[in-house]
């Protein structure tokens, strides 16, 4: 899988530790300190695969079609759980960090998109 990675704050919308466009990935700097920096590149991965899967596809539907910014954002937050300690409550992050977060962005209610992970 090609990308790039980059550590900028330039770039990344507010709120965000990471953006993804194309095959470029970019991290704020200070996220190689935090627990979860690992997860956090292995989510940008997950969009870099969608990316590459049909880029054209992609390129189009992302941001612009709900269900399928939606299911792009689930996929890569359930790749990212992979990588926070077993200790920490996955439930918790769903529901106080990762479906609001897509919330914002879709505007669909992030109740409705905590039912979208499943039960992990
Ligand atoms: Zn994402």
């Amino acid at each position: 899988m090609l990308y790039t990675l980059t550590y900028t704050n330039d770039g990344i919308p507010e709120g965000a530790d990471g953006f993804t466009k194309f095959w470029f990935i970019k991290i704020r700097p200070e996220c190689k300190r935090k627990p979860g920096h690992l997860g956090i590149i292995a989510h940008e991965q997950v969009h870099i695969q969608q990316f590459w899967l049909n880029p054209l596809w992609h390129i189009l539907m992302y941001g612009r079609n709900k269900k399928y910014t939606i299911a792009c954002e689930v996929e890569a937050y359930k790749m990212q759980l992979l990588y926070y300690p077993y200790s920490e409550s996955k439930a918790g992050y769903i529901s106080e960090d990762f479906a609001p977060s897509i919330s914002r962005k879709t505007g669909v209610p992030a109740a409705e998109i905590v039912k979208m992970f499943g039960n992990l």
